[in-house]
């Protein structure tokens, strides 16, 4: 079912909310004080609107309130994030999300009635640990605040396929420097041909974000 969704405060998190809800077929109104945030997404969205959230009127002429979901995304602006939470929440809106900075700060969303309170930065690690373990990382060395150097069990999808075929660098951004297998064998910077075997451990050099695009 197509929703209708509001959008307020489009920083890097409300933008990229906004245009993901836009790209799967919803119905967004996005809203910034700014003009250049509302220039940037104006073709992304179903509506980009220039005005001051806190301004009870302006949300009622734009017709907030008989929307499905609001996302209240301003970070830094606190009394603003909780003024306009409360204000949709008043305005009768089902679901209003909001963004946290700290834990206080989300205790007085949650008691102001915020449905559903996020906290992007902290999520975001959380899932990166997640996924640290999920992609068995063996050990790990840190080459700058992107890049690292890691040990990963080969995924079951690249054994008994070489790496010319595998496309590791194309695909998964992952560049394979050496392989240990067994207790003492290593080979070090293999080739388009070498075949990945089970249980081989990978020593790749690559951007942390792209641990999130390796297989199981
Ligand atoms: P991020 O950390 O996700 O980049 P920011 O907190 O930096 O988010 O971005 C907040 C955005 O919210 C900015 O574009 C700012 O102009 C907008 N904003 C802040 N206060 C209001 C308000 N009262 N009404 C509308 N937009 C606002």
């Amino acid at each position: 079912m197509r929703k209708q969704f509001a959008v307020i405060g489009l920083g890097r998190f409300g933008t990229s909310v906004a245009k993901t809800l836009t790209a799967l077929g919803h119905e967004v109104l996005a809203l910034d004080k700014n003009e250049h945030a509302v220039h940037d997404i104006m073709n992304d969205v179903t509506q980009a609107v220039q005005a001051d959230a806190r301004e009870e009127e302006t949300l009622r002429a734009l017709g907030v309130r008989n929307l499905d979901v609001a996302v209240v995304a301003m970070g830094d602006d606190l009394e603003a994030n909780i003024l306009i939470t409360l204000m949709l929440k008043e305005m009768g809106i089902p679901y209003v999300v909001a963004k946290a900075q700290t834990a206080q700060h989300g205790k007085v969303l949650e008691k102001i009635g915020a449905d559903k309170i996020v906290y992007p930065e902290k999520d975001m690690g959380i899932r990166l640990a997640n996924n640290l373990i999920r992609t068995n990382i063996m050990d790990f060395i840190d080459l700058s605040l992107d890049y690292s150097i890691f040990e990963v069990i080969a995924p079951a999808k690249f054994v008994n396929q070489s790496i010319g075929t595998l496309r590791l660098g194309a695909i998964y951004k992952i560049n394979v420097v050496a392989i240990k297998r067994g207790m003492d064998q290593i080979l070090i910077a293999p080739g388009a041909n070498d075949v990945i075997e089970e249980k081989d451990i990978l020593v790749i050099v690559c951007n942390k974000k792209a641990l999130l695009r390796l297989p199981d």
